[in-house]
């Protein structure tokens, strides 16, 4: 099973994405820890991608096409993956139609309202967990591995004000194009915990392989 994990910048994908990888063995890929992967190693790749994501804006297509496309010919892709950032507008779908056979278009749906604090509240771990501050407790180190916390550059306010606009304006017409498809999941993410949510895209799941 191949899935796409959609929704806004602060939504939830990556946690979800971790719930998933560990209760169905789907590998995770995310073109997010990709680039921030090669902003780490000094890569060509990485100074590109560096400029646009300081800025909220997306990193041009021609380049993320190509990282994706040259992910999915390893062969670990076989047990099926879900895709977190990608596509992430109408014209990487349909490139990713060319090149891949997506089963399903998770679509995880919140507030607007919710996500400026999700995401300036977010703290991260190297090994891909991320936690809001306010379930911390003042914990510093990530609770799966003991990594240390820290807080993505580009998760600062004006950043995120930036991000937001590029997702309604490019990114949410997708929720369209996967529902005239046919494979469209929509679940909602409001005020509850990540197991709530993960509890929805499982039962669709369950519908969805029946
Ligand atoms: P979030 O979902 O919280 O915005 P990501 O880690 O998915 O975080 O993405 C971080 C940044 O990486 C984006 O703001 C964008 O600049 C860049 N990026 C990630 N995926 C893509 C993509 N598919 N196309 C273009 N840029 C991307
Ligand atoms: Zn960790």
């Amino acid at each position: 099973m191949n899935i796409i994990l959609l929704g806004a910048p602060g939504a939830g994908k990556g946690t979800q994405a971790s719930m998933l990888a560990e209760k169905y063995g789907l590998l995770h890929i995310s073109t997010g820890d990709i680039f921030r992967a090669n902003i780490k190693g000094g890569t060509e790749i990485g100074k590109l991608a560096k400029s646009y994501i300081d800025k909220g804006l997306l990193v041009p297509d021609e380049v993320t096409c190509r990282i994706v496309k040259d992910r999915l010919m390893k062969d670990d892709v076989k047990r099926g993956y879900m895709l977190d950032g990608f596509p992430r507008n109408v014209f990487q779908a349909e490139e990713l139609d060319k090149f891949a056979k997506i089963d399903l278009c998770v679509n995880i749906d919140v507030e607007e309202r919710l996500l400026m604090d999700r995401i300036c509240g977010r703290r991260v771990c190297a090994c891909g967990e991320s936690y809001h501050v306010s379930a911390l407790n003042g914990r510093t180190t990530c609770a799966k591995c003991g990594g240390e916390l820290y807080r993505r550059d580009d998760d600062n306010p004006e950043t995120v004000k930036a991000r937001l606009e590029t997702y309604f304006g490019q990114t949410a017409p997708l929720i369209d194009f996967y529902k005239k498809q046919g494979k469209l999941l929509t679940v909602q993410s409001g005020e509850g915990s990540p197991e709530e949510v993960f509890k929805q895209i499982c039962a669709g799941l369950a519908e969805y392989v029946k």
